[in-house]
């Protein structure tokens, strides 16, 4: 029987609605409106229009967005004065710097400038410690998204199987750790990895972040597994994922589509990030 298909547009707008009625809560209650600092150097397309995207999920949940725009020559001594300013102020609770930097930026050095508190993306190394000491408070995005995805289509996590394909920061090792910390016993598999099918054949959950075009087959995935395909790749075909869709959905028992699965659920969880980060800011028995 073909795969139920986990919507992640409609999970993501759900999240969202979610965000922005706490929003109206923080705002009647304490007077309070979430904002968040986008970063933008220079004039890549690509990012541009993420920012733009951000901006609008910001006006949609009734965030204020603040976006700093710096030409490409920005130096690291000016965009790390920037970071300094955000830090300190009041009425910003969340700050993005949009990746990639040019290459004259130390984008290492510009993270660790973030106050942890505010670092809504989740890669400040304090955030990544809180993730694996099992204390995640800013889990980055894409990863928490997944997490979501599964808890939302009814996914079973407690003892399961989960594959993660890819260990990149941003994704595949805070994946694990996320899982891990759903009670998962958890694999993480790689270029290196020996019998990648045979692997993935033991997932009752399988998450695919690798950026490789169709690479999961049919065979590689278990009858009743549950799929997140990370996965974006434009080819011929137009955008498709890591996961061979057509045939993993014959096996699987939920399967996310690409685009309208993970992708969208990067940016909700960036919204509930910043609701945290903002939240945060109040004593603990007034949240
Ligand atoms: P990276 O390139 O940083 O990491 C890819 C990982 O895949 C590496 O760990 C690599 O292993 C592993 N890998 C590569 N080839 C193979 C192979 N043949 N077999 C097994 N493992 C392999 O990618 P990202 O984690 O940044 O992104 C992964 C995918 O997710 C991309 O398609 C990207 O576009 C997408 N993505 C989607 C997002 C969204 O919002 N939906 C957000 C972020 C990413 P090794 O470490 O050994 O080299």
């Amino acid at each position: 029987m073909a795969a139920e298909i986990i919507d992640g547009k409609q999970i993501s707008a759900d999240i969202r609605a979610e965000v922005a009625a706490e929003v109206k809560k923080l705002k009647s209650k304490h007077g309070l409106t979430p904002g968040l600092a986008v970063v933008l150097v220079g004039e890549d397309p690509a990012s541009q229009v993420y920012v733009r995207n951000k901006e609008s999920a910001c006006a949609e949940v009734g965030f204020n967005s603040f976006k700093f725009e710096l030409p490409a020559d920005t130096s690291q001594e000016k965009l790390m004065d920037l970071v300094y300013e955000l830090n300190n102020r009041d009425d910003i609770h969340g700050i993005l710097v949009q990746l990639p930097l040019p290459s004259q930026l130390d984008s290492a050095e510009v993270l660790l400038a973030i106050e942890p508190n505010k670092d809504v993306d989740g890669f400040h190394p304090v955030n990544v410690g809180r993730l694996a000491v099992g204390q995640a408070t800013m889990p980055p995005c894409t990863p928490a998204g997944c997490v979501e995805l599964l808890k939302r289509s009814g996914a079973r996590l407690e003892g399961a199987n989960a594959v993660i394909v890819g260990r990149s920061n941003i994704v595949g090792k805070p994946a694990a750790l996320l899982l891990l910390a759903e009670n998962c016993t958890v694999t993480i598999a790689h270029s290196k990895t020996r019998d990648l099918a045979g692997v993935c054949r033991g997932a009752d959950v399988l998450v695919a972040a690798v950026g490789v075009p169709k690479m999961i087959t049919g065979d590689m995935v278990k009858e009743g597994a549950t799929v997140i395909d990370v996965g974006i790749n434009r080819t011929d075909e137009g955008l498709v994922g890591d996961v061979d869709f057509e045939a993993a959905r014959e096996k699987a028992r939920a399967i996310t589509p690409v685009p309208g699965g993970v992708g969208p659920m990067t940016i909700a969880m960036l919204m509930k990030n910043t609701l945290k980060a903002t939240q945060m800011t109040l004593p603990a028995q007034a949240r």
